[in-house]
């Protein structure tokens, strides 16, 4: 079929498409930064309005390539057309204001985007023309649907990137691609189109209303103009009605939606982001010059917050810090400000104060209000907060009142969490302190100033060496040996542990493989930080590296605290599973030091257990600990694993663990932890030492027997 074009229409069509797209931008963003309670209602009010604004663009577009024809009309059609066009509207806002969109489903809408349009496009038209006598041009076909989908494509991911974008010229920007997207509208008919051969005599004017081409166009220019001011402005009121700190700023020149958006308010918590956070607190320094009064800041830092998104997922993190957000907002006063500063981090401006013990009860009700669990998606959630506090004027600047009450809040974190710590002169000198620790450990991974030493574990039932424990020494250059409880915190804070942990693993393959030339078939066991669970090459870079070395799996343990393994459970059991395929045995640290549920044990793939020096010191002295160590024996023989005592310094300890049946043991008693060289030297020793033991053992026997 020939087509009649309409210039004018195609114009007009151009123009309502432009518009129209220009206010779906700020719809989308708008929608983006709603809370979800919000999103439920304006998601329906605003796809409805571009679903409608789509019908109506379809029909000036199919007016104008039908320039020549008479107009028909067929209710029950033109709705089903209608219903399509408005699937359409809600796939494009829906989509487009997701957070993250995955490519699979960034493909489905828009699929559907291009199959919903050229049904209402289909639909029209045998509104008009009898369907019987329609024929569709194959080729012609494919081309429009591949082209629909392109173009939903285009229109998701221009709609989705402008919903973030805080760059220049923002308005240009919009104007350029709603123009952009209107002209592909334009010839994505003409594809739709050329798929449709349309006979002269199907027109199917017996159930038609005949309208005014004309009147009709204007009507519906029109009244998709009206329909998206219409929309637009009721939202604004609504925003004026104060719901929201978020303005769509399409008035405004200054800002644009999005700038303002992120300018002002966290999307996820709708509080205070650190930028208002930071003039809020430059506002009130000023008023504390002008009045003499104190001001004082509360630095909040969740602890244990990273392992819940690893968890759980990053929707329970996000309603937990949602709920956080509640929490903190109700145990501050009415007079003070709260925000979020950053991941899980949270800054209160105290205000009114008159001595330190006004800002006490408001931080104590910050860090007891986080303590209390809390239930999200039927997981049952325990963190707690530190709090850092500092005031103004009194321990510095108001620039520097920041990095104070970060400073207490890591010495409060550091005094093992879970209160508040304020900002003191001993604190200034332990932050430098820290820098410098921090400065030293760079360097130290930088220049490889790390060491392992060896500590023997022996069977208790030979006294025979079967393998051994790597421990990490730091050897400074100035400051001489450090050991781990002095840096290797701070090397998980400072995010270093990782670079560290791998060439622990990388040292004890080699120490594995130099262990055969002294005719020692060396275990070792390394000892792993919580922050490798997270580590998803943690066993593909061991393996290699036991491959490198050609030592067998076997020969390698990773030591996992008791209380990692309990803080990131499914991590930890994921983890399990992976050393299980890898053939790395694993061992629980320093065992019995927290409540360890019994089921907990039985779920897990371990091979060992490594009770606690603590336990091993007071064998002797305390019943109780003696009666602990034979509980934990027995359940472990239960469950298959071997329990090995740490710390043995003395005879007495020895023999004592010997009779409750413990498997190994290690401690100062058989062996300081020592470097490589000696450490096969005392093997041998040791294992010299055991065979004679035996064999005097049984010599013994034999004298006494005859
Ligand atoms: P751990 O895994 O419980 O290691 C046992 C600690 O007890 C070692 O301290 C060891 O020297 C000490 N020890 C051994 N026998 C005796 C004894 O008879 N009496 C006494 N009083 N102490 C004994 P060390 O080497 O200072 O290590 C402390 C902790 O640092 C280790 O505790 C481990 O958790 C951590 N650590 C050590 N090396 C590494 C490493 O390479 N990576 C990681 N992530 N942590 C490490
Ligand atoms: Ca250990
Ligand atoms: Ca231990």
């Amino acid at each position: 079929m020939a087509i009649n074009y309409d210039i004018w229409l195609i114009l007009l069509s151009l123009i309502a498409g432009s518009f129209a797209t220009f206010i779906t931008f700020n719809f989308v963003t708008r929608i983006y930064h709603s809370a979800h309670s919000e999103k439920l209602f304006l998601l329906p009010i605003y796809a409805t309005t571009v679903g409608a604004g789509i019908f109506g663009l379809h029909n000036l577009n199919w007016l104008a390539l039908h320039a020549g024809e008479a107009m028909h009309f067929s209710v029950s059609l033109t709705f089903a057309s209608l219903l399509a066009g408005l699937f359409v509207g809600f796939a494009i806002c829906f989509t487009a204001s997701k957070k993250h969109i995955a490519m699979n489903t960034l493909f489905s809408s828009s699929l559907t985007i291009g199959l919903a349009s050229y049904a209402m496009f289909y639909l029209s038209t045998i509104a008009l023309y009898s369907s019987a006598l329609l024929n569709f041009n194959i080729p012609w076909l494919a081309i429009s649907l591949l082209v629909s989908t392109c173009v939903g494509v285009v229109c998701i991911l221009s709609l989705s990137w402008m919903k973030e974008y805080a760059g220049k010229n923002p308005l240009l920007i919009k104007t350029l691609l709603s123009i952009s997207m209107a002209a592909s509208t334009v010839v994505l008919y003409l594809t739709f189109n050329a798929s449709l051969v349309i006979r002269a005599d199907s027109l199917n004017i017996a159930e038609h209303v005949i309208l005014n081409r004309k009147l009709l166009a204007a009507i519906i220019t029109l009244s998709i103009i009206c329909l998206f001011l219409i929309v637009f402005a009721a939202a604004m009121f609504y925003e004026k009605m104060g719901k929201s700190l978020f303005k769509f700023g399409f008035l405004n020149k200054q800002n644009n939606a999005m700038e303002h958006a992120l300018s002002t308010k966290d999307p996820l918590t709708q509080l205070p982001n650190r930028l208002v956070f930071q003039n809020l607190l430059d506002a009130a320094a000023k008023r504390c010059a002008r009045t003499g009064n104190t001001i004082a800041i509360a630095y909040i830092d969740l602890d244990h917050f990273k392992p819940i998104n690893d968890n759980y997922g990053h929707h329970v993190g996000d309603a937990v810090l949602t709920a956080v957000a509640q929490r903190l907002q109700a145990a501050v006063r009415g007079c003070d400000s709260l925000a979020r500063i950053g991941g899980d981090e949270f800054s209160a401006l105290i205000e009114e104060i008159k001595s330190d013990e006004d800002i006490i009860p408001v931080v104590e009700r910050i860090v007891n209000a986080i303590k209390l669990p809390f239930i999200i998606d039927q997981h049952h959630i325990e963190i707690s907060c530190s709090v850092g506090v500092a005031i103004y004027p009194r321990d510095g600047d108001i620039e520097k009142l920041m990095i104070c009450a970060d400073t207490a809040m890591y010495k409060a974190k550091e005094n093992g969490k879970n209160q508040f710590k304020f900002y003191d002169a001993a604190i200034e000198s332990a932050a430098d302190q820290i820098s410098e620790l921090q400065n030293d450990l760079r360097n130290a991974v930088k220049n490889g100033e790390f060491s392992l030493v060896y500590q023997p574990k022996l069977d208790c039932r030979t006294q025979m060496p079967i393998g051994a424990e790597a421990l990490i020494r730091w050897n400074h250059p100035t400051k001489g040996t450090i050991l781990p409880k002095d840096f290797i915190s701070a090397a998980e804070h400072f995010g270093l542990i990782n670079q560290i942990n791998d060439w622990v693993i990388k040292q004890a393959c080699s120490t594995i493989y130099t262990a055969k030339k002294f005719d020692i078939d060396l275990h070792l066991s390394v000892n792993l930080s919580h922050q490798q669970f997270r580590n998803s090459l943690l066993v593909e870079e061991t393996v290699k590296c036991l491959n490198k070395y050609d030592v067998p799996a076997q020969n390698l343990t990773f030591e996992i605290k008791e209380i990692s393994a309990l803080k990131n459970d499914a991590q930890f059991k994921r983890l399990l599973a992976q050393l299980k395929d890898a053939n790395i045995k694993v061992a629980l640290d320093d065992f019995g030091l927290h409540p360890f549920t019994l089921a907990h044990l039985e779920d897990l793939d371990i091979e060992e257990i490594k009770l606690d020096r603590i336990f091993t010191s007071k064998i002797i002295s305390n019943a109780n600990s003696k009666g602990m160590i034979d509980a934990v024996v027995r359940l472990a023989h239960a469950f298959g694993f071997s329990v090995v005592a740490e710390g043995v310094e003395t005879e007495a300890q020895r023999d004592a663990l010997i009779s409750l049946g413990c498997d190994q043991m290690q401690g100062y008693l058989f062996s300081e932890p020592i470097i490589e060289a000696n450490f096969f030297l005392v093997f041998k020793q040791l294992q010299n030492q055991a065979k004679l033991n035996k064999q005097r053992a049984a010599s013994l026997t034999v004298a006494y027997s005859a």
